[in-house]
């Protein structure tokens, strides 16, 4: 992420990489040293040795701090989603920011600047050791082989989406950008805005559903031609079916029920894309 990023998708923010570049110094689960065990990456930036910043990558509050190693614990204000999916709390540690200013309780939104690569505490060389829980679980404990981690930690590339990171070396991790997790965002109409759904000309045949059906292959009584019209929009009545269907009103008239998740059909507020039906 850089700077003033934030991303928030159906009312929850995903959860980014704090860093603008991304070098990987020691990854997660290391047979030896201080990651022996443990989800936990060391990050440098561009350039050996450079203290560049780092951001919040939800909102966050701090929960705890480590001063002697630049260390603060942080916890998401509410959950978030991550790139393997989960929406859950985030908790996560960063270390070794030698211009160290954390305070307990203090909330940092997301985009703004957390903190510094540094070299406070153990460290060799610059960087950020920073390790997720995708849980609102702040234990602190020692492995088996005597390294602190969370409980349910997972691998980063499970935790943060990286958009707008150069990734420069990322140990082969299979990172994300938020368009791989895409968000079924259904606003339900109300009094903030006229919800449309847009049929766009690529389609010819889309179903439709007596609005009490279930809104599969047997049950359609008939399909739309929006290639025809070159593409249809209509007023969203209610959505249905946790938000998969849209209820409609159809050209004679009665109300009818479209299917909508993971289809080319896209959801406008206030303003319709194509000819509106009704
Ligand atoms: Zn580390």
């Amino acid at each position: 992420m850089i700077k003033g990023q934030k991303s928030v998708r159906g009312g929850i923010e995903d959860f980014l990489c704090p860093f603008a570049n991304m070098y990987i110094t020691q990854g997660s689960m290391q047979k030896t040293g201080t990651h022996r065990g443990i989800y936990a990456n060391d990050v440098r930036g561009a350039q050996k040795g450079v203290k560049e910043a780092y951001y919040a990558p939800c909102t966050v509050k701090c929960v705890k701090t480590y001063p002697d190693y630049g260390q603060a614990m942080w916890q998401s204000t509410g959950k978030v989603r991550f790139a393997n999916g989960r929406v859950d709390y985030a908790t996560f540690m960063t270390v070794h920011d030698d211009t160290f200013d954390a305070k307990v309780g203090m909330v940092v939104p997301q985009g703004n600047q957390l903190g510094n690569m540094g070299t406070k505490g153990k460290a060799t060389g610059v960087h950020c050791h920073i390790e997720v829980s995708q849980s609102a679980d702040t234990s602190w404990t020692k492995n088996q082989y005597g390294i602190y981690h969370f409980n349910n930690e997972y691998d980063l590339d499970d935790c943060y989406f990286v958009d707008n990171t150069n990734i420069l070396y990322g140990m082969g991790g299979s990172w994300k950008t938020t368009d791989k997790v895409p968000v079924n965002e259904n606003p339900q109409p109300s009094g903030s805005g006229k919800n449309y759904v847009n049929l766009p000309p690529t389609v010819n045949s889309w179903a439709w559903y007596n609005i009490d059906a279930s809104p599969v292959k047997k049950n359609a009584q008939g399909t739309l031609n929006p290639q025809k019209f070159g593409g249809l929009s209509y007023y969203v009545h209610e959505y249905r079916d946790n938000g998969t269907t849209a209820v409609i009103k159809g050209a004679s008239g009665n109300m009818i029920k479209i299917y909508i998740k993971d289809t080319p059909a896209e959801i406008t507020i206030d303003s319709y894309k194509y000819g509106l039906v009704n």
